[in-house]
């Protein structure tokens, strides 16, 4: 929404470096698209915007607010990628439910802005960083981010083997859901809150699961088994 933005269309390496030149300030990205279902980005496109930047003198911003905080099994999603960002924004799940947004500078960058450049009334507050170092803590674990990695394996494979799923994408607990043709998973996730599972619907023919990190295995074998009975019901109509 911010004017001076140019987009280009996903996952296209030569549109991404045809669009960076020597008056680009920045790319930014998320490794793992979240809003619009989760999808992945190539290894082949980041490549290509690390590499353009390289090139250009441009920052690499990567967004790893919904993609970061060990949702995918690492603390940030680009430690599972061959690229490493100059900046990287945090939010949501950084402030373990309190209101809070970052962005993080690498070291070289670190006194580019100095204190007041970039005001807000509220930002740098004591309750609110004091509980993001908080989950930092908490998240930056090796037992927990391990656990994050199989038990999103193994949902994605339980979700892969129902009627119904045409594709599991994303990584960890980030997960997006396609339905096959038929299905229309707008009703699909209105009958999953009745049933009891929030699941939300980021495109017609998405589910996209992102459930807490404190998730067991027993319920999402339950998750499982309400999404594959929710299926079931919508297919035979
Ligand atoms: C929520 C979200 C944002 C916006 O975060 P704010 O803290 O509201 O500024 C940006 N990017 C992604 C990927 C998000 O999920």
């Amino acid at each position: 929404m911010l004017p001076g933005f140019r987009s280009v269309p996903f996952d296209d390496a030569g549109a991404l470096r045809d669009a960076v030149y020597e008056d680009t300030a920045a790319v930014m990205i998320e490794a793992i698209q979240g809003e619009s279902g989760v999808y992945p980005l190539a290894e082949e496109t980041l490549l290509a915007a690390r590499e353009a930047c390289d090139e250009t003198g441009a920052l690499l911003i990567l967004d790893e607010i919904q993609s970061g905080m060990g949702r995918t099994g690492q603390p940030w999603a680009y430690q599972q990628t061959p690229i490493r960002p100059d900046l990287l924004t945090s939010a949501k799940a950084l402030g373990g439910g309190l209101p809070v947004g970052a962005c993080v500078a690498a070291e070289e960058l670190g006194d580019v802005l100095e204190a007041g450049d970039h005001a807000s009334t509220f930002a740098g507050g004591a309750v609110v960083s004091a509980a993001a170092l908080a989950v930092l803590d908490l998240v930056d674990d090796a037992t927990l981010l391990r656990r994050v990695r199989e038990l999103g394996a193994g949902l994605s494979e339980d979700l892969l083997a129902l009627d119904g799923v045409t594709e599991v994408r994303g990584r960890g607990l980030m997960l997006g859901v396609g339905l096959s043709g038929g299905l229309d998973a707008a009703a699909v996730g209105a009958d999953l809150l009745q049933r009891g599972l929030i699941v939300n619907v980021p495109e017609p023919g998405t589910l996209r699961l992102l459930p807490p990190l404190t998730v067991d295995s027993a319920q999402i074998e339950r998750a499982v088994g309400l999404i594959g009975e929710s299926l079931l019901s919508y297919a035979t109509v």
